[in-house]
């Protein structure tokens, strides 16, 4: 049995299964959901966990491919530890994180979500001019994590004309290179840049990377951008640099709770653009993860070697 636990999987990727395994849409709310996580051979799952209580209750199971690639969620010791191979989906969905990112910057940037509803209300009543935005060109632009999506994001960078650095754990000579990336550490990055975009992984090492003393070392015109994961920000101290002006704006797709509850003080500023985690919320390239997951479930349920492998299990064979 094949457990998806993603409401909106696409039934006909999830059929192209069945000739090897019955398919189940799994969700903790259904009467039958621990009986068919009991059955369950392999699971596809979204951002819910899957740690030692959710493995002790699925006693068959070989593979949780998980539906995205940030893998945060999964426990891959406590997987590994029962031969449960990890799998995620690595490059299909950079392409549309970095598009984001690029929407957050320029919505920032040119004041897009003031705009609109001032077209709608105010505009024809001619009673105060629209404030300016600022330009783009001439501007730094700093990226924390130069791998797949921060890649994408240097290379869309190249019809801005801003000025790229980088600050990653492993050095990129190649995009050095052909995108002009220059390497800059972690507190050098933060002084110089205009924009500061983070594409890092969560790790225990990158849990509050940018807190209270990152604040401090920004421009106060600098524009924070995360499409990475909430909790790379230390969300408290990001509202106080809000508040005192330490930096120019945020703009942000990932929370250290989701979905952010209504009345969070992240609500109230003007500078601030918020997008409900949809980095990779485009029609191709949900349908691109989704037939990843398949590929990787079908290559354990037919006694092969996943291709999506996480890292940490990448010499691991169960
Ligand atoms: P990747 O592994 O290709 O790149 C991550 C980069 O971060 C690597 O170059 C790595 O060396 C670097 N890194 C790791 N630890 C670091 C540290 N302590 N300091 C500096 N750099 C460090 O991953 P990717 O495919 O580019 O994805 C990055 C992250 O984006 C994912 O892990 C996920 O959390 C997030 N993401 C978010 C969305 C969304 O919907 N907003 C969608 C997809 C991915």
């Amino acid at each position: 049995m094949v457990g998806v636990s993603r409401r909106n999987f696409p039934e006909d990727v999830a059929e192209t299964l069945t000739p090897l395994a019955d398919v189940t849409y799994l969700s903790p709310s259904d009467a039958g959901y621990i009986d068919a996580l009991g059955e369950s051979d392999a699971v596809i799952v979204g951002t819910g966990r899957v740690d030692g209580a959710f493995l002790a209750r699925a006693p068959r199971l070989k593979i949780v491919a998980r539906f995205g690639v940030g893998y945060d969620s999964v426990d891959v010791e406590a997987c590994t530890a029962r031969g449960v191979y990890v799998t995620h989906t690595p490059g299909v969905l950079s392409g549309a994180v970095a598009d984001l990112t690029w929407a957050l910057i320029l919505s920032l940037i040119r004041k897009i979500p003031l705009a609109d509803p001032f077209v709608r209300s105010k505009w024809a009543q001619r009673r105060e001019p629209f404030p300016f935005g600022a330009d783009l060109e001439g501007k730094t632009l700093g990226l924390i994590g130069l791998g797949r999506i921060g890649a994408e994001v240097a290379k869309r960078s190249q019809g801005f004309g801003v000025k790229l650095i980088y600050y990653d754990v492993v050095r990129r000579p190649e995009l050095e290179k052909t995108l002009g990336a220059e390497f800059a550490d972690l507190d050098e990055l933060l002084r110089r840049s205009d924009i500061v975009s983070l594409h890092v992984p969560l790790l225990p090492s990158t849990r509050h990377l940018i807190g209270e003393r990152e604040f401090g070392l920004m421009k106060p015109t600098a524009l924070l951008i995360n499409t990475s994961r909430g909790s790379v920000v230390d969300q408290r101290a990001l509202i106080r640099a809000l508040e005192e002006g330490e930096i120019g704006g945020a703009g942000l797709d990932v929370f250290e709770e989701e979905p952010l509850p209504l009345g969070d003080d992240l609500i109230r500023f003007e500078n601030v653009v918020l997008t409900p985690h949809i980095g990779s919320a485009t029609v191709e390239t949900r349908r691109r993860m989704a037939l990843v997951c398949a590929e990787n479930v079908r290559a354990v349920l037919k006694g092969e070697h996943p291709p999506n492998l996480v890292p940490e299990q990448r010499d691991v064979s169960f």
